[in-house]
């Protein structure tokens, strides 16, 4: 299957070369030619486990991949979560189900692509005959470096480096990175916020004479970021998955649609859930969660996207972004696959930092998405009722979804399916300061009273965290990143 970019002047054969690059040459996302339609297959899927889904969904756009081989990479991958199953749907009442996509290594979502991309890029390297070791480069406000270390170390031909802004992250973020383990990693604090860690590499990506460098070293860049599709695709997975789940334990007639909540970020969650719409799943509202970052709600009310407004740093740090990459793809599809509209829409977003899009493409986005935001108030507060109705924890992230989910009443009869990005013992402090009130700082101190408190286990992943031995501790400037990156390719 061929790859296009959303921006018409990049296309490549086959999926392992647009896994490979990451980014299309004209600075557009690569999307896959066609979608598939898996309607009629459905049935067939029902008997299956997680792993067994995954690489069925995965096989779609992954032709030149060995089908047994890609199997074998799924089965291995989601051994890593609890209990063998990456995506497990929790009812909490009669129309309501959480997916819980945050049992894996890392305890977020990430986990469940970025268990699986080392092997899509190695197998992906192989099949197009790169012959140079690959770094993987990272700028993360959090999950995405962790699960990416996580995902990465120790395999071969590939080494990663992680970014972080020095004050940006949650201690337990910034721990779990330091103690990484792995001969073949690296995490380096850039002094600053995100934005300043996420432009030292983007200028890093596009420095062609420091690309040279590296290319003289036997080095190739490469991203885990998901605007990369090799993330993209095993997250469709799950929308699959959960749906498959609910007709298995008869809460539903294959057939009948269901809404997704999806707390939103950077937009690859969600939008994977839409390409599995476009894939034939029967779902009806796909509902964009915002936090008070929310220039995405005011996007799918008014039509218009607009990135000149204030930041706020949350208490759901993981969608603390204005500019979500993966929108692109989405107004990509909107205007029919029209790449002129797409770049011109880009190029404006890049030099007056909004556009607009028609009447006729609002309606079609509303008769697919919903859109609303939820405060630092109300998401503490929802953490709260929901411990007290259900005796659920929601971490920060998925109360957003839940509270916004609330405020729509888009539950009144169709089934919905909230997805969980992330365990809430991962943001402790505040989970602990919505249930009690408390504002307790050391984070361990919080796990241990959120156990007290809920009896619901503290992940090994958290408590072993306090014995690791803390290997990273560099801070750089955000001008002397291109310098790291060298040391840590010439270090034997
Ligand atoms: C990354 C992340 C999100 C946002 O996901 P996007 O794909 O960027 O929209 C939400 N919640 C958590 C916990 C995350 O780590």
């Amino acid at each position: 299957m061929k790859f296009i970019s959303t921006r018409g002047n990049d296309v490549v054969n086959c999926s392992a070369e647009a896994i490979v690059k990451g980014l299309a040459n004209d600075g557009g996302l690569f999307v896959p030619e066609k979608f598939p339609n898996l309607q009629n297959k459905l049935a067939d899927l029902l008997e299956l486990d997680y792993a067994e889904r995954a690489s069925y969904i995965l096989g779609q756009f992954l032709e030149e991949y060995d089908t047994d081989e890609l199997f074998s990479a799924c089965k291995k991958a989601y051994a890593k979560f609890e209990n063998n199953d990456a995506a497990p749907v929790v009812k909490l009442d009669e129309n309501l189900f959480i997916l819980e996509l945050f049992h894996g290594p890392t305890l977020a979502f990430k986990d469940i692509a970025l268990t699986i991309l080392p092997y899509l890029l190695r197998k992906g390297a192989d099949i197009t005959g790169v012959k140079e070791e690959i770094l993987i480069l990272v700028a993360t406000s959090g999950d995405t470096g962790k699960a990416a270390l996580e995902g990465f170390k120790d395999q071969d031909g590939i080494k990663i480096m992680v970014f972080y802004p020095s004050e940006g992250v949650s201690d337990m973020q910034k721990l779990q990175m330091r103690t990484q383990e792995g001969s073949n990693v690296n995490v380096v604090a850039v002094s600053g916020n995100f934005d300043d860690c996420q432009n030292a590499v983007k200028r890093i990506f596009s420095n062609v004479e420091f690309n040279n460098i590296l290319k003289e070293n036997n080095v190739i860049l490469s991203s885990a970021n998901s605007i990369n599709f090799g993330r993209l695709c095993p997250q469709i997975a799950y929308y699959f998955s959960a749906y498959l789940d609910l007709v298995a334990s008869n809460e539903i007639t294959l057939g009948d649609k269901i809404n997704f909540v999806v707390p939103t970020g950077n937009f690859g969650n969600i939008l994977a859930g839409y390409y599995a719409k476009l894939m034939g799943l029967p779902i009806d509202k796909l509902v964009c969660a915002s936090n008070s970052n929310n220039v995405l709600t005011e996007f799918f009310n008014s039509g218009e996207y607009n990135i000149e407004r204030e930041f706020y740093k949350t208490i759901s740090p993981s969608m603390d972004i204005l500019i979500s990459s993966n929108l692109e793809r989405l107004i990509f599809e909107l205007s029919n696959r029209d790449a002129c509209l797409t770049k011109k829409r880009m190029d404006e977003l890049k030099s007056t930092g909004k556009y607009t899009i028609s009447t006729e493409e609002l309606k079609f986005l509303s008769n697919n998405f919903v859109a609303n935001y939820c405060d630092e108030e109300d998401c503490l507060e929802t953490i709260d009722e929901y411990f007290e109705e259900y005796g659920y924890i929601l971490d920060t992230h998925t109360s957003v979804a839940v509270n916004v989910l609330d405020s729509l009443g888009v539950n009144d009869k169709t089934k919905t399916v909230v997805l969980s990005t992330a365990s809430p013992y991962k943001f402790s402090q505040s989970v602990l300061n919505a249930l009690t009130g408390k504002n307790e700082k050391d984070a361990f101190k919080c796990a241990e009273k959120l156990y007290k408190l809920t009896a619901e286990p503290i992940p090994e992943q958290i408590s072993l965290l306090k014995e690791k031995e803390q290997r990273f501790n560099e801070v750089v400037d955000k001008l002397e990143t291109e310098n790291a990156v060298l040391n840590f390719i010439n270090k034997k």
